[in-house]
């Protein structure tokens, strides 16, 4: 379906967007601002919300390869699938970027049984090791719990913790923003074990970093220090979690037996997935758009990040398929690792060093397919005005903010080139829930909500790459 402009068709598009809009956006006075014609804008909502070709790509991804966690061979097929789905959506220089990922593999599910208090003795309580971890002694582990909510409050406890289970069961703020609660909270998971054996404890427990009070754990990212033990590490839900501080806070005993068997294997190399839309005037200034094609390896990963990488693979196919060729280059580009390393965000950043000067924005979708706000960015002043501009279309839906922040992890390592970055901003309230889990699956994206990220991605994406003027660099 191609774009005629100037047409009636165009007029009543144009009416059609600012019925939806309500009244026409503010005339913007910044040089480089270029707002989407209402006939383009609108041409892009109404062909994918009318074709749904977002949702197709994620079922397609999610049963084919629906476990992707880096080096394992699921992520290997979704490294083939990408290929395909870029060729069959009619990008163009459709590549493979070589980069070697870290292999870490969960073993057997294993399992946390309540042994003191007595009454709840046999019971499983819902964990999952946290990526990264080692194993417990084939046997198994068996200890008493401490609870601690802060690495302060186990260094002041360090004599109880010697010999013990440390449980760090900080909830994540309920006050913030999810996003920030998280990076609130994260520590307990992803230093928790360094910071638990540095005080003398066998094992490291975490609560799940969720805002939900459920039975579904969490797995994420863990590291381990030279030169201090490595100790287990494993999520427990926050049911479970509540569960121990409740028996604890009564003056129970809590005693555990975990067993779980992960293993770390040889590095591996793998790749990020690269196609473009190769611009119809300066085919050498690059926007990059994408996700991470990798996951955990429990779940499919849809929210996380299966749909992102689709959102803007479609983005692309979609402008292709209206026959609007921007004037710069649109590159799609699947991340690989971004889950347990980031291999592929660096690898890209570094066999790309040489273009990073013409490359004019990266924008990056991974806060989940949930109904479209606007984007985030680290632009300077004179860019963030632009980026406004160019999302104004978006306000018929509700998602033209663009606000200061980060763009994404994978893109991050271009950041100091002076590379202008924008994360991909849907509803952050119910992200939390799904992340890393596995109840983090195809069902629980919405269609609407996907397609419509979709919108707000190539919206922006085509306007930065048509507008007159390139975006100002930061400096
Ligand atoms: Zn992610």
């Amino acid at each position: 379906m191609k774009i005629r402009r100037s047409t009636s068709a165009a007029v009543a598009a144009t009416a059609l967007l600012a019925s939806c809009a309500g009244a026409p956006p503010e005339p913007l006075s910044a040089p480089t601002a270029f707002v989407p014609p209402a006939d383009v804008a609108d041409a892009i909502r109404v062909h994918a919300l009318r074709t749904g070709g977002t949702w197709r790509l994620l079922e397609e991804l999610c049963t084919t390869a629906p476990t992707r966690l880096s080096g394992s061979p699921g992520a290997e097929r979704a490294v083939a699938w990408s290929v395909e789905a870029m060729r069959a959506a009619g990008l163009e220089n459709v590549r493979l970027e070589p980069c070697t990922v870290p292999y870490w593999e969960r073993g057997d599910v294993g399992e946390v049984v309540v042994v003191e208090p007595a009454e709840a003795r046999g019971e499983r309580l819902a964990m999952l090791a946290l990526g990264g971890s080692v194993a417990t002694p084939s046997d198994g582990l068996e200890a008493d719990v401490v609870l601690v909510q802060s690495f302060a409050e186990l260094s002041e406890r360090a004599d109880e913790v010697r010999g013990k289970l440390v449980l760090h069961g900080r909830p994540m703020d309920p006050t913030v923003s999810p996003f920030e609660a998280y990076g609130g909270a994260v520590a307990q998971r992803s230093r928790g074990a360094v910071e638990a054996a540095r005080a003398g404890a066998v094992g490291s427990l975490c609560r799940s970093l969720s805002l939900a009070t459920d039975d579904v754990p969490h797995t994420g990212g863990m590291r381990y220090d030279d030169g201090v033990p490595r100790i287990p590490s494993a999520a427990l839900s926050t049911l479970a979690t509540d569960r121990i501080a409740g028996w604890l806070a009564e003056g129970r005993r809590v005693r555990l037996a975990w067993r779980q068997n992960p293993r770390w294997r040889e590095p591996v190399p793998s790749f990020n997935v690269v196609g473009e839309l190769v611009g119809r005037e300066q085919p050498e200034e690059i926007i990059v758009l994408g996700g991470h094609l990798d996951s955990w390896d429990v779940g499919q990963g849809a929210h996380d990040d299966a749909a992102g990488c689709v959102q803007t693979l479609e983005a692309v196919r979609l402008l292709k398929e209206l026959e609007l060729r921007p004037r710069r280059t649109l590159r799609v580009v699947f991340f690989m690792n971004e889950e347990n390393g980031l291999a592929g965000g660096r690898a890209y950043r570094e066999q790309h060093a040489d273009e990073m000067g013409q490359h004019v924005l990266a924008i990056e979708s991974d806060r989940g397919a949930y109904t479209p706000r606007g984007f985030t960015t680290n632009a300077n002043a004179a860019a963030l005005s632009a980026l406004r501009a160019a999302v104004a279309p978006l306000a018929a839906f509700g998602a033209d903010r663009v606000l200061p922040g980060g763009g994404g992890a994978d893109i991050s390592p271009m950041g100091p080139d002076g590379v202008v970055l924008v994360g991909y901003l849907p509803d952050p309230q119910r992200y939390f829930d799904l992340h890393h889990t596995a109840a983090d699956t195809l069902d629980r994206v919405h269609p609407r909500e996907l397609e419509l990220g979709t919108v707000a991605i190539a919206t922006l994406a085509w306007a930065v790459a048509e507008a007159p003027s390139a975006l100002p660099r930061n400096p």
